[in-house]
């Protein structure tokens, strides 16, 4: 049975509470700039702590023990958990291995009964590999470690790591007795290739469950919107379809649940599984467009959404995809550059995207024509951090719930007049 998870944020600045910036860290570089707009943010004012400091991470220290704690009692108390089968995902702005109360921490929560999960830990913070075993007694049951590689000079040079190999040790002895989920920034030209292969069979002999490929995004419209573009200079990227081929390739050679990000998973064939050819049985359980709009998405879910309302004959929705890559990351910027005269009398913007609605009804009504602007859901589908967890079935159930609340959107915001 899959534990529900509760998180305990240990709060942290990156490059700070981490011993320093890893080299492809999205957080170098960032500029101080206004907050972008978002969901959260007043109607009446752009800017919010969401689209601000948040989204920095640039002003929360690490916290201490007793004040982690009691925000997980809380939460506990107020999410009614009581008959759930639960686990405490430690994370945070810096990095899990090099918060020094981690011991006291996992030992408390092991009192409760709580077992945890260190969410996404390079481990550069482990200067003994050792400290894997005392904290596995505390109750660490589950570790998503990013790895980069297992080469320890490489790690030494990239994720700035100065003890590599006792690092690497702790990884080991995470893997060879509890759950292991690894993780990997691909930078080409230098943990690609070889050096990955080698990574993944250490890792597959350790006895790794999973291994997570991320594809390093370099400019703005690959997401990095905090002005920090590029992170590497004279790194070329690998494109999206690249880095689909690279996901497959280490799939077929390991015995590891792969999955990459972006894109994508090879088992349950996020994102968008729904718009796979042979799925069009699933489309039946969206309900009918009866309005009229144009949405607006990201370069790579653009399409699958086209895809999926071409299926369903929705002839009143036209989609347009920005430039920018992930839909959660369009800011103003990307609407800027649409042209209106493809535009409809009703636009749905992503849910999370970093606009205020202020922005976009500014910027969609540039033409001289008002138009009515509604947000999506936050998420049309899964991507390889989440997917790696469900089945094909729970994804396309996702996938198809997640539609269903777009289409209502579109239905509500674009209602046609009769
Ligand atoms: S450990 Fe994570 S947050 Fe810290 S510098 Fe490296 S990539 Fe950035």
């Amino acid at each position: 049975m899959i534990k529900m998870q509760v998180v305990a944020d240990i709060g942290g600045i990156p490059g700070v509470d981490c011993k320093g910036f890893c080299k492809y860290c999205y957080f170098k570089k960032v500029k101080e700039t206004e907050p972008l707009g978002c969901v959260s943010c007043s109607p009446g004012k752009i800017g919010c702590s969401r689209c601000g400091e948040e989204l920095k991470e640039s002003k929360n220290n690490f916290k201490l023990p007793f004040a982690v704690m009691s925000e997980v009692q809380n939460t506990l108390m107020l999410g009614n958990y009581r008959d759930q089968n639960l686990k405490i995902n430690i994370s945070g702005g810096g990095d899990v291995s090099c918060y020094s109360h981690l011991n006291e921490l996992t030992a408390t929560l092991n009192q409760f009964g709580l077992n945890t999960h260190l969410g996404y830990t390079s481990g550069k913070g482990f200067d003994d590999g050792e400290i894997a075993k005392t904290l596995i007694n505390n109750g660490v049951d589950e570790v998503t470690y990013t790895v980069f590689s297992t080469d320890y000079k490489l790690r030494k040079e990239w994720v700035n790591d100065s003890n590599p190999k006792e690092s690497l040790k702790a990884l080991k002895i995470f893997s060879e007795n509890i759950e292991v989920h690894g993780a990997s920034v691909i930078i080409p030209g230098v943990n690609d290739g070889d050096v990955l292969l080698k990574t993944c069979s250490d890792l597959e002999s350790w006895g790794v469950k999973a291994m997570i490929l991320m594809r390093f995004a370099n400019t703005t419209n690959q997401g990095l919107i905090l002005k920090n573009a590029p992170i590497l200079n004279d790194v070329k990227t690998h494109s999206v379809d690249e880095f689909k081929d690279l996901v497959k390739e280490i799939n077929s050679q390991f015995n590891l649940r792969v999955t990459g990000t972006p894109v994508f998973d090879p088992e349950t064939n996020a994102p968008f599984a729904i718009a796979k050819s042979g799925n069009e049985i699933y489309l039946q359980f969206i309900q009918d467009v009866t309005g009229e709009a144009t949405v607006v998405s990201s370069k790579i879910a653009g399409p699958y959404i086209a895809k999926i309302f071409e299926k369903i004959e929705a002839i009143n929705v036209n989609v347009i995809s920005t430039e920018k890559e992930i839909a959660c990351l369009i800011t103003k910027d990307d609407l800027e550059d649409i042209d209106l005269s493809e535009v409809k009398d009703t636009v749905i913007i992503p849910g999370r995207s970093f606009v205020h609605s202020l922005d976009a009804e500014r910027i969609f009504s540039k033409d001289g024509k008002e138009r009515i602007v509604g947000r999506g859901p936050d998420k049309l589908s899964v991507d390889g951090e989440m997917s790696g967890t469900l089945t094909e079935e729970q994804v396309i159930e996702k996938e198809l719930e997640e539609f269903r609340e777009l289409v209502q959107a579109i239905n509500f915001f674009g209602m046609k007049k009769r």
